[in-house]
């Protein structure tokens, strides 16, 4: 028989990339799922992964230490004492939620000889428990934010609140799409598997695909920002 161990990930893949333009990259939530399925998306040609808690992630990196190196995404809260663990193994951070955390990236990211590029996470409707900058504290300290060399600020990153229509997401993403262009900055990470195509339509970079391409998570109690998983 032709069984095809890949074929579930590789249609989910297949199909989400059929439905990204040019400007805009998946980045695959790998989160809650082992090394081995990583290993599957890279067979497939997917080479960047978004993971939330340190640990979890440098396991499944020392275990795909064989591969190409990959373009590793950290999504999660980032916490004042993880930041140099995480600069070593991460390329990107999404999640800079202050001035003062985006300026320790900054002085630790100079340490550690590192450009890691950064993501301002942006609020735009109220969501208790997460975090992230009101569009106006944004702008205020924008000046402070655009210059954090060596760290490369390159675009704003946000989370939809639960429960909205796909008209009411739209428009959350357009406001961050619209912020981001005027603080000139490129990015726009935004869109998960519940609402990416709003996001991709509203001008998304990354979409930030978790459940909707692996499947549903293996059970942690990984309650990010304050949002229980989906499944
Ligand atoms: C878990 C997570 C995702 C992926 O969520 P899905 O709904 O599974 O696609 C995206 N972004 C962030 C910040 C996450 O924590």
């Amino acid at each position: 028989m032709n069984s095809d161990p890949y074929a579930p990930l590789a249609a989910r893949l297949q199909q989400i990339r059929a439905q990204l333009p040019p400007g805009t990259a998946l980045l695959a939530v790998s989160k809650g799922h082992d090394a081995g399925l990583i290993r599957q998306a890279v067979a497939l040609g997917q080479r960047s992964f978004g993971e939330s808690r340190l640990q979890e992630a440098q396991a499944k990196q020392a275990l795909l230490a064989d591969l190409e190196p990959l373009d590793w995404h950290f999504i999660g809260r980032l916490q004042a004492n993880k930041v140099r663990p995480v600069l070593r193994s991460f390329g990107t951070v999404h999640a800079i939620d202050s001035l003062a955390l985006a300026q320790r990236v900054a002085r630790i990211a100079a340490e550690e000889n590192r450009a890691p590029q950064l993501f301002f996470q942006v609020k735009f409707l109220p969501d208790a428990g997460k975090g992230g900058f009101s569009p106006e504290e944004l702008q205020q300290l924008w000046t402070q934010l655009r210059d954090l060399a060596p760290a490369r600020p390159v675009g704003l990153m946000t989370i939809t609140p639960l429960g909205l229509s796909p008209q009411q997401s739209r428009a959350v993403f357009e406001s961050c799409r619209a912020l981001a262009d005027a603080c000139g900055l490129p990015g726009c990470s935004m869109g998960m598997s519940g609402d990416w195509q709003q996001a991709v339509a509203a001008g998304s970079t990354w979409v930030r695909i978790g459940s909707g391409l692996f499947g549903s998570r293996v059970p942690s109690n990984d309650l990010h920002q304050g949002r229980p998983l989906a499944e």
